[in-house]
């Protein structure tokens, strides 16, 4: 029986679905995307600086290897090219509409009616939901921000048209992104000032550049490219995967390769207390870089740790009384990260909000599915564990058991799937009970943690969600027949 898709998001998860579609002989799909090109967080992400810390070799997808990366972390530009050329090569062209919003997602008759900003709209027996995580860039709640005079700008929307060569500089916040920003624009700028409202960890990982035999090595073997991915998705998965959930053993490791960079590598014993955590190494999301602690002690750079009382259009007043003058203010805030599928307006059946069934907490059946909304997925849905290993490899194995659900479908099993209430209640019991012994809430603040203090991550092994994401079990869903 054919049957129609609406995959909404044309990032890394949205491009998989439709392959994987495809795959499967599905032709009738559309992948809307709100933005007038695919890419995702690779096209929204263009600062200077940006670079993948998943390494190359595994951020990608595991049938479509790509053997010459520049580099071991390569450049945002470099992952936003491969994502264009595996569209194009698994003829998705035909099947995308760019510059279409979903804005309201009703299930009615048993079909999902979508309804675009502008007003166009789709019908499909099956949503899937590709729209990302870190995706909502998160404005600082700091007063007067609206009233700086000079250049200010998201790290997330980057204003190329802003010279920063000679300028005074400031970035506010000293996340993964910061931390990348701030190496790569030190040396052109006049003078550079990060406001840190809290220290980080830093993992001092190198990011070598790959020789043109090496390229040309793994792009003529797709063995050793394999081995590679095998070898790099490997080194997560039993060293930081591991570490985050509770072993002791792998954690005691990253704890001091952060301690003993720190110690090494930042010499003036006031900055090196300034930057020194005072909270477990990976409860926020660890830092993976060579270059900021270089980058930081350069004559021409600052840390600011005074706390932000207020930006003035001249720069950015710290409590303790000082103005920062500044002619460009970068804000490496981050995104709200929990927002997930909304701010689509999903209806369900017998028009149930899926804002509403989110009101306190996202909870979903294993990251993929909500009761109440039937023939409707997500890919990397909440607890997807994208805080331990290549969110590529999730996807994957999440389009997959999807998929396995479709044809339940798709074979006149049923008319539509959706899990059950009691068997995510028991799937999200079991998600707050692990949770206690990860290092998310050892006592920090992080966008891992939603508004109640819970990690919106993967509280378990790697194969653990390997295993869950193999066959749905279907005495936890219920089925209409
Ligand atoms: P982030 O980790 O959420 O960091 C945001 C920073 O802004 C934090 O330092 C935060 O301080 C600060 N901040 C927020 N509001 C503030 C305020 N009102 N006043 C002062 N400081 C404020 O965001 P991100 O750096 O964009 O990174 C988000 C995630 O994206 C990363 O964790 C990572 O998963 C991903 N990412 C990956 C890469 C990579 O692959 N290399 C690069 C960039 C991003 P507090 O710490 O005090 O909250």
């Amino acid at each position: 029986m054919t049957k129609r898709f609406a995959i909404i998001g044309a990032g890394m998860s949205g491009i998989l679905a439709g392959i994987k579609l495809k795959e499967r002989g599905i032709a009738d799909f559309t992948i809307h995307e709100k933005a007038a090109r695919l890419g995702g967080t690779w096209r929204d992400n263009t600062y200077p600086g940006l670079s993948c810390d998943v390494p190359s070799h595994v951020y990608a997808y595991s049938f479509e290897l790509k053997g010459d990366w520049s580099h071991r972390f390569s450049p945002g530009a470099e992952i936003q090219g491969y994502f264009e050329g595996v569209a194009q090569k698994y003829g998705l062209a035909p099947h995308f509409r760019f510059d279409s919003e979903i804005e309201r997602a009703v299930f009615r008759d048993g079909r999902w009616h979508l309804t675009a900003r502008d007003g166009t709209t789709d019908v499909a027996d099956f949503v899937i939901s590709a729209t990302g995580v870190l995706h909502h860039p998160a404005w600082p709640d700091i007063a007067g921000l609206e009233d700086f005079a000079g250049a200010r700008f998201h790290s997330a929307r980057w204003d190329h048209s802003v010279a920063l060569d000679g300028k005074r500089v400031g970035v506010i916040g000293t996340g993964s992104t910061a931390i990348q920003i701030v190496p790569a624009i030190v040396d052109r700028v006049a003078r550079l000032t990060l406001f840190q409202r809290t220290p980080q960890w830093v993992l001092p990982l190198a990011n070598p550049a790959y020789s043109e035999e090496e390229k040309a090595m793994f792009v003529a073997s797709a063995e050793r490219l394999r081995q590679s991915y095998d070898y790099w998705a490997a080194r997560f998965i039993d060293t930081f995967a591991r570490a985050v959930i509770g072993d002791r053993e792998e954690m005691a490791k990253i704890e001091k390769a952060c301690r003993d960079n720190l110690l090494d590598n930042v010499h003036d014993p006031a900055l090196r207390a300034l930057l020194t955590p005072d909270y477990r190494a990976a409860c926020k999301r660890l830092i993976m870089s060579d270059t900021f602690y270089p980058a930081i002690q350069k004559p021409n750079a600052c840390v600011i740790a005074d706390g932000i009382e207020r930006i003035e259009p001249a720069g950015v007043r710290t409590r303790d009384g000082t103005l920062h003058a500044l002619d460009v203010l970068v804000l490496a805030t981050g995104f709200d990260a929990h927002a997930f599928v909304r701010p689509m307006d999903v209806v369900g059946d017998g028009g149930r909000r899926l804002a509403d069934a989110w009101s306190d907490a996202n909870e979903a059946y294993r990251s993929v599915a909500v009761p109440g909304f039937p023939n409707f997925f997500m890919l990397v849905g909440p607890n997807s564990p994208i805080g331990n290993f290549s969110v590529i490899q999730i996807s994957e194995l999440q389009i997959d058991y999807i998929l396995q659900l479709v044809d339940l479908v798709r074979s006149g099993r049923c008319q539509a799937v959706a899990p059950s209430t009691e068997a995510t209640r028991r799937f999200n019991a079991d998600l707050r009970e692990a949770m206690k012994g990860t290092v998310w809430v050892s006592g920090c603040r992080s966008w891992y943690l939603d508004k109640n203090g819970n990690p919106a991550l993967w509280p378990w092994s790697f194969d653990r969600f390997r295993d869950e994401m193999r066959a749905p079990d279907l005495a936890d869903f219920a089925l209409t027949a």
